[in-house]
């Protein structure tokens, strides 16, 4: 987040002195009036919303939603700034295989970094040390730590294990000695994989010990999952935030682990059942409809971002802000023997009535045949493992209705369950089709 000229300067003192005032409070309705009229004036540049009226409260909430699919189409039409104001460029792919070209301006730098570091400064503390073990290349998701740790103040590293020919899990190890982090962000698979690569070196208890704070972002992570590295690691784990590469981040952890809507930087609604879009109401569910108040280079009005959200009453950290959990997509759930399978449900079981320390789920085309693959942990105890499968099964017969053809523990399974580091599907990660023998 460098800056460089006067111009630069004031967008930060402009970001910091609006994000700031908003800190603990309910953004006001004239707030958001004010800002929405000029994302809309910003958008008007693009292409894809040549067609907008003039701004008013009724255009807007006339305006039918922008879907995911309509962005991914034609994702340059929504681009509003040349390369002369563009400062970062950045390309994402998504589960679709497809790329997102994704330019970036200083204002969408600067006020995304600021509103997230509002958010995590209750969770890191002022002489945090940080370790960063994102990818920097092509995606910006290591980018936007580094830019929250400059603006806190806290040292950090890039040191992502899977940097060919400058960075792997043994160069990461070095460097961990010297810098002895105290909070580290990384993808949940790679917590998994560098758990057990420094287990399988007898160098966990030393390497852990500095760790008091575990960020994850860049995949979904369950519940179950951050129990199972808290307890491994005895540090307390997060998911991080909750967003995407079109949006900025639109939800940021609290140090009481749940995720508030950053309400100060984008204006939320939800889109009911019935087909229309509402604004937020503690209790509500629906499909997250989102503005960001701050983006300059893609601008994006009522973008439909498809995840089903539940807004939950007021959390005991003090911030307003709803609280919000992510049910995911319907695209993200699979389904065997009749019965919807969510990666909550899986990893409930897994981390709940195993010590596995990794799982892949294996299933024919029409899912009538299913067999979970469980990794043993690095040295454990092969004795336990009938009694652990024994439990899983009657835990997912009473909780799913599901009883797995084969339940098998294994020493390790492919890395593609967990190399992670950009947004990876569920299934692309953790689901194997196989055809039926
Ligand atoms: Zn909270």
């Amino acid at each position: 987040m460098l800056i460089s000229n006067n111009r630069q300067l004031d967008v930060l003192s402009d970001a910091q002195a609006e994000l700031c005032a908003l800190a603990g409070r309910r953004p006001s309705p004239d707030f958001y009036a004010a800002k929405l009229a000029r994302v809309w004036g910003r958008a008007a540049n693009a292409t894809a919303y040549t067609d907008l009226p003039p701004w008013s409260t009724a255009a807007f909430r006339a305006l039918p939603p922008t879907t995911r699919t309509d962005l991914k189409a034609d994702p340059w039409s929504y681009v509003a700034v040349g390369w002369q104001r563009t400062a970062k460029y950045y390309e994402t792919t998504g589960t679709s295989g497809q790329v997102t070209p994704t330019p970036r301006t200083v204002e969408d730098i600067v006020y995304n970094a600021i509103s997230v570091a509002q958010a995590w400064r209750g969770v890191l503390a002022d002489d945090d040390r940080v370790a960063i073990l994102l990818p920097s290349d092509v995606v910006p998701v290591a980018d936007l730590v580094v830019s929250v740790s400059e603006y806190l103040g806290l040292p950090h590293a890039r040191l992502y294990p899977f940097a060919v020919g400058i960075a792997d899990y043994g160069r990461v190890i070095d460097l961990w000695r010297t810098l002895r982090p105290t909070a580290v962000f990384l993808a949940p698979g790679v917590a998994v994989q560098l758990t057990r690569f420094l287990k399988q070196r007898n160098q966990f208890d030393d390497l852990r010990a500095s760790v008091r704070t575990m960020m994850l972002l860049g995949e979904v992570s369950t519940e179950a999952l951050r129990a199972r590295l808290g307890s491994w690691w005895t540090a307390k784990v997060y998911d991080a935030s909750y967003g995407s590469t079109e949006t900025g981040t639109l939800a940021a952890t609290c140090h009481r682990a749940r995720l508030h809507l950053l309400t100060g930087a984008n204006y939320f609604e939800l889109a009911t059942p019935a087909g229309t879009i509402e604004p937020l109401r503690t209790g509500a569910r629906g499909r997250l409809v989102v503005t960001p108040l701050n983006l300059h280079a893609r601008p994006l009005l009522r973008l439909d971002t498809g995840d089903e959200v539940a807004l939950e009453a007021d959390c005991p950290c003090g911030n307003p802000a709803p609280v919000i959990t992510v049910g995911g997509r319907s695209t993200d759930v699979l389904r065997v023997h009749e019965v919807p399978l969510t990666i909550r449900a899986v990893e409930d079981l897994v981390y709940g009535a195993t010590r596995a320390t990794g799982y892949l789920v294996e299933t024919d085309p029409a899912g009538r045949y299913v067999r979970l693959l469980l990794e043993r942990d690095v040295r454990a105890e092969r004795g336990s493992e009938p009694g652990e499968i024994d439990a899983l099964q009657e835990t997912s017969a009473r909780e799913l209705g599901l009883r797995w053809d084969v339940v098998s523990f294994v020493n390790s399974l492919p890395s593609t369950t967990k190399a992670g580091g950009s947004q990876k599907s569920w299934k692309r990660s953790n689901i194997r089709v196989v055809e039926p023998t």
